[in-house]
């Protein structure tokens, strides 16, 4: 059954705008056909069209019922900000690794500079992702400073710290009973020893991801993928 991102009024669902153009014109549905619309709150609503113009389509909700594909573990990938195409990249494959929450901070080095607007995009993609992906809750992401990273970072119970040429070799297998994650990852300049030293007083483990340097998305993207299998996520 085909997936659509709406919204869920009681026992009506309303579809619109590229999800609307894609039913309507891409697959040609009509009324009475049944699809799954998602919100982002964790439940697929099987629905039935009962009216399509070329602004809306209205649905009646059949079934809701939870979603086997959401995150189970609260696993935070936290990347300094990145060059825009390859950040685009960890955020779609942070969605289909699970990733609970995203979020992207400034550090000394970052190329880019966090413009909130930004946040619309993402947010575009989080939605394709998941469908695509068949979740049905919607991963949250969220601009820091570097100190709120910190903060934040060091509120989760398992910090893993990808640290190229200080990090040491980590068992993966530990992550086994791992429920809450946090992921660190640098921009394409990597943190300044300041930095470095402040993210050490957190106490993370020091991950070292190989002695090869790996681009940040390629770090970001391998360790949530890590995280998230070894974490039974
Ligand atoms: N400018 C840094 C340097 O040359 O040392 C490289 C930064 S690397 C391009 C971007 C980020 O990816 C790093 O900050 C780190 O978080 C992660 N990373 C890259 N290679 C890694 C490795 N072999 N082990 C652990 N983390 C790695």
């Amino acid at each position: 059954m085909k997936r659509f991102i709406g919204k869920i009024e009681e026992s009506q669902a309303i579809i619109e705008g590229e999800e609307l153009n894609h039913l309507r014109n891409v697959l040609r549905l009509t009324v009475g056909d049944e699809v799954i619309v998602v919100n982002g709150d964790g439940c697929d609503y099987v629905c039935q069209i009962t009216k399509i113009d070329k602004n809306i389509a209205k649905l009646s909700v059949k079934s809701k019922k939870n979603n086997k594909n959401n995150a189970k573990n609260q696993i935070s990938l936290f990347i300094s900000a990145i060059k825009r195409e390859k950040l685009e990249l960890v955020v779609q494959k942070a969605v289909e690794e699970g990733i609970k929450n995203l979020y992207i901070f400034e550090s000394q080095f970052s190329t880019m500079k966090l413009k909130g607007e930004k946040l619309v995009r993402y947010q575009k993609i989080i939605e394709s992702a998941t469908k695509q992906c068949e979740r049905a809750d919607f991963m949250k992401i969220e601009l820091l400073s570097f100190s709120q990273m910190l903060e934040k970072f060091a509120a989760h119970k398992t910090r893993l710290f990808a640290n190229e040429r200080e990090g040491e070799e980590f068992d993966f297998a530990s992550l086994k009973s791992a429920k809450d994650i946090a992921i660190l990852v640098g921009c394409e300049g990597g943190f300044s020893a300041e930095e470095k030293q402040q993210i050490l007083q957190t106490k993370p483990e020091n991950i070292s991801l190989g002695t090869r340097i790996l681009r940040a998305e390629t770090a970001a993207i391998l360790l949530a993928g890590i995280a998230s299998l070894f974490s039974g996520n």
